[in-house]
């Protein structure tokens, strides 16, 4: 059985027995091709360019490097690849935070970089030094956690991460040197990652709203309870109650900034408007779009989320134009049917948004998933 030794500088794997049946010859030959097929998923897949940096079959797809280092790695057949080598420094240093952030370690290098160590001292990313200072992208991004973004807050009034990076020791000096970690808010249940690890290492309280406590999330030192919103932190901090995602998310307004740290309940995506996943919603989507309604009032121009792309507005009318477009959005709800009549459904759906002139940004894929999941999201041109 081939195990990869997670994120270690040069992307190399070691290779384990397992067990002490080792000497039957069958078992050697299950272990030979459990080998064969781990090395075929980390294998360089053909969608790269050639050159030092590649990206293996064991991508999930999460997107995360693709917005991080866009100059290197897009999506090729669902999956990311390189398609520009790094040519300059800063590509460079972007490629590798990517890949020590890749939650599968996917990302890997045709030899050990030099300047891995180099790469580590930059997390946490400044977000936007001018209009950002004190606020960081954490990187380390894990595989518990869905991939998700974590954040970093180096205030007056206490330092706080938002959500949980994958554990490295090394972000933690980091971190230290930034001041170390007061408070460890978790937006919701999803991105808690390694939060345990964080919290002793910082002694930070955690917060996290009481329906959204699990038995991994039990020591949990602050529950939030009922429906804020909540401002314990500091006068300017809200903790905004937004349920739909998950029963009990909870959202981050840093209020000088003006920004949203909005967990899994609203995030921009490549193509460069609001959404909200029916396919990755566990609570209630009509109940998500109430919540988003809630945003219309409120002053911030960023939203950082768990998933997907930042988002930053000009000013509040256009934050609010892109809030209004999301909630003008058309969410088409399917009854679940026999799948029987599913290619049915499939057809009547399409016909039915033809006779209303829509132009449709949907192909095949999304239109199984809207049978499966009940909603999509239909792009009105
Ligand atoms: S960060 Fe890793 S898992 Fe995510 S899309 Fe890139 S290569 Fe794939
Ligand atoms: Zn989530």
């Amino acid at each position: 059985m081939a195990l990869r030794f997670p994120y270690c500088s040069n992307s190399c794997y070691i290779f384990r027995p397992i067990g002490n049946h080792g000497d039957h010859p069958s078992s050697l030959k299950h272990k030979q091709a459990a080998i064969r097929c781990s090395s075929a998923r980390s294998a360089r897949r053909p969608q790269n360019v050639p050159g030092e940096f590649y990206v293996d079959h064991t991508c999930i797809d999460c997107d995360v490097c693709r917005w991080m280092a866009p100059n290197s790695f897009t999506r090729v057949e669902s999956q990311s690849a390189v398609y520009n080598q790094p040519s300059t420094s800063t590509q460079r240093v972007a490629a590798l935070q990517a890949l020590l952030s890749c939650p599968t370690a996917s990302i890997h290098t045709e030899t050990p970089p030099a300047d891995i160590l180099q790469a580590h001292s930059t997390f946490p990313i400044p977000i936007h030094e001018d209009s950002l200072p004190g606020v960081y992208h954490c990187g380390y991004h894990s595989k518990k956690s869905f991939a998700a973004a974590s954040y970093f807050i180096k205030r007056p009034g206490g330092n706080i991460l938002v959500d949980s990076p994958r554990y490295s020791e090394r972000l933690a000096q980091n971190l230290q040197e930034l001041g170390g970690v007061d408070y460890f808010f978790l937006t919701h249940k999803d991105d808690v990652a390694d939060h345990d690890r964080w919290q002793k290492r910082f002694n930070c309280p955690r917060i996290l709203h009481e329906q959204e406590v699990t038995a991994d999330t039990a020591g949990v030192e602050i529950k939030l309870k009922g429906k804020g919103p909540w401002d314990f932190l500091g006068p300017d901090i809200d903790l905004l109650f937004f349920p739909g995602h998950t029963e009990a998310s909870v959202c981050l307004h840093l209020k000088p900034l003006k920004v949203l740290f909005s967990g899994d309940s609203i995030a921009n995506i490549p193509q460069g408007y609001l959404h909200v996943d029916p396919n990755f919603n566990w609570y209630s989507v009509d109940i998500q779009m109430e919540s988003i309604k809630t945003l219309l009032p409120l002053d911030f121009l960023w939203i950082l989320p768990g998933h997907g792309r930042r988002a930053k507005y000009n000013n509040v009318e256009e934050k609010n134009k892109a809030i209004n477009d999301l909630l003008d959005s058309v969410y088409v709800r399917v009854a679940p049917l026999p799948s029987i009549e599913q290619n049915h459904l499939q057809k009547a759906s399409l016909h039915d948004l033809a006779r209303t002139t829509i132009k449709l940004s949907i192909h095949g894929t999304k239109l199984t998933r809207l049978v499966h999941t009940g909603y999509t999201r239909l792009s009105i041109f």
